[in-house]
């Protein structure tokens, strides 16, 4: 059996979209559940497109990601080059060999040429408004030139474009591995433009080319290239090269939240969440946009959301490493409609992943944080602190918000809740409780907890009368996790510190 070979292959013309970041995985997905080759190539033929540092962000996100190529730019690898730039001199060949057996073109006509074009067949309704079997007759090609006029334009450096032959009246079917037989009559075809006279390739000749050179068995990519993959299935039978065509399998769309329409960068601004895997920086405009890793999701969370928006597993599984997702994925089990992005949904795959996380590596983490926001936190206070605290949140950076009163003691308290629940005797309970709570010797959770609950039951002194109170002494407000254990965290010291102050100076 032949080796299965796919291949990633962006264009370096902005960010990547998380959409595209699906495409690469299950491109990964697909390749290691068969023991397969993932490649990446860049294809960086439309220099106007061409948007500097683009190339190292797909990399640095398919890294972040655990996307590794097995072949790729930097990687190399036996089929290499993996930048199509870097191959610009094999194309040619490819395109000459085209028209040699008459299955391409040479085509002269102007920008404006072809704009009247369009606009007399709009006119006329004679047809699709542009250039295919019909209309190629009455425009400057080799079709319809003489072989001397054509030699003649070429010698003396006229622009020039080569254009595939589309066949007249022929049904182009294919089987997509998602969505099962697409037909499409020869005539809905234009012909495309494969090679021009600055000797660039177009898209489509390069990613034929590379695909059949490269020995890619399987092509898996957004649907937006459905509407190609006829032409490709043209070029593969005029090269010669039917029999060695990759099995094509065009995946369904990422849509907005509400259904209606494809996930835009302009969707993530309005509703608040990143489209891209990084955040990025416009070269030219200088303006940011948000990126998963920024916000403060694990890689392993977006990967695992990312594989669910477009195939199931068939289980009610939900939380998969990329491990696991190899073991799982098919593209039978990738659906043909789209799916639609649910920002909520993002974050719960965070939360469950901050669940599972070692809390020595959050605390790791939150140093880091610490660190940058010039607070002064133990490690190992930081990792009680996340134990304690990480139900409440879906990143680690949020703990911070929440966790605030762990590094500074409250400098005002809640007032709404200090009226409905600080009480004339509250002072007097509290100051009570610190002479209990100064004489333990362990200042555990454990201890504290059962110091309170024996004071309360010694004194005749319901929760309801005690807890509120310690509560706004120790945080400031009516929130945060179990008091026992803010206690231990925050140490005797600090934590009777508090207490007292605010009996001092907390009036009912
Ligand atoms: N360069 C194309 C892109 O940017 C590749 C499409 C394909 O996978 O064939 O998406």
């Amino acid at each position: 059996m032949t080796k299965v070979r796919v291949r990633f292959a962006p264009s370096p013309t902005g960010p990547l979209h998380m959409g595209g970041v699906r495409t690469a995985l299950y491109n990964y997905l697909f390749a290691k559940k068969q023991g397969g080759d993932f490649l990446l190539r860049i294809e960086d033929t439309d220099q106007n497109r061409y948007v500097p540092g683009a190339e190292d962000y797909i990399m640095e996100s398919l890294r972040w990601c655990g996307i590794h190529w097995d072949e790729g730019p930097e990687t190399g690898g036996p089929f290499g080059p993996y930048r199509q730039s870097e191959r610009k001199d094999l194309y040619r060949q490819y395109a000459m060999q085209l028209i040699e057996s008459g299955k391409a073109y040479y085509a002269f006509d102007t920008p404006e040429e072809l704009e009247a074009m369009r606009q007399r067949i709009e006119a006329e309704k004679s047809g699709n408004p542009q250039y295919d079997s019909r209309s190629r007759l009455s425009m400057k090609n080799s079709l319809t030139l003489s072989e001397e006029e054509v030699a003649q334009k070429i010698a003396r450096g006229e622009n020039y474009v080569i254009r595939i032959k589309n066949p007249e009246d022929e049904e182009i079917v294919l089987e997509d591995l998602i969505r099962g037989t697409v037909k499409v009559h020869s005539w809905q075809l234009d012909d495309k433009v494969l090679f021009k006279s600055d000797g660039m390739p177009t898209y489509h000749l390069a990613n034929v080319v590379d695909d059949y050179l490269m020995k890619i068995t399987h092509v898996i990519r957004g649907e937006e290239w459905l509407p190609s993959a006829p032409l490709h299935v043209l070029l593969y039978r005029s090269l010669g090269w039917e029999a060695q065509m990759p099995r094509f399998a065009h995946l369904p769309l990422l849509l907005k939240p509400d259904g209606n329409g494809k996930l835009s960068k302009r969707d993530g601004d309005r509703l608040g969440f990143p489209v891209f895997p990084l955040q990025w920086k416009d070269p030219k405009s200088g303006e940011t946009s948000s990126g998963y890793r920024e916000a403060g999701y694990f890689p392993e969370a977006f990967v695992n959301l990312l594989a669910l928006l477009g195939w199931n597993p068939g289980t009610e599984q939900e939380i998969f490493s990329l491990d696991e997702l190899v073991e799982a994925f098919s593209l039978d089990r990738v659906g043909k409609s789209g799916s639609k992005f649910d920002p909520e949904k993002a974050k719960w795959f965070n939360h469950q992943y901050l669940l599972q996380k070692p809390l020595q590596d959050l605390g790791r983490e939150l140093k880091e944080i610490a660190q940058a926001k010039g607070i002064d936190a133990r490690e190992e206070q930081l990792t009680s602190i996340a134990g304690l605290m990480r139900e409440r949140v879906n990143f680690t950076t949020e703990l911070f918000g929440q966790a605030g009163f762990f590094f500074s003691a409250p400098k005002e308290y809640d007032e709404a809740f200090a009226k409905k629940r600080w009480k004339e005797d509250t002072p007097a309970i509290l100051l009570d409780l610190t002479s209990v709570l100064e004489n333990l010797q362990a200042f555990t959770a454990e201890a504290i907890h059962k110091a309170i609950h024996t004071f309360m039951e010694e004194n005749g002194i319901g929760a309801g009368k005690l807890m509120p109170g310690l509560r706004l002494a120790l945080v400031g407000s009516g929130m945060g996790p179990d008091l026992s254990e803010i206690m231990d965290i925050l140490g005797k010291q600090e934590s009777l510190q508090r207490i007292r102050r605010a009996a001092e100076t907390l009036k009912a």
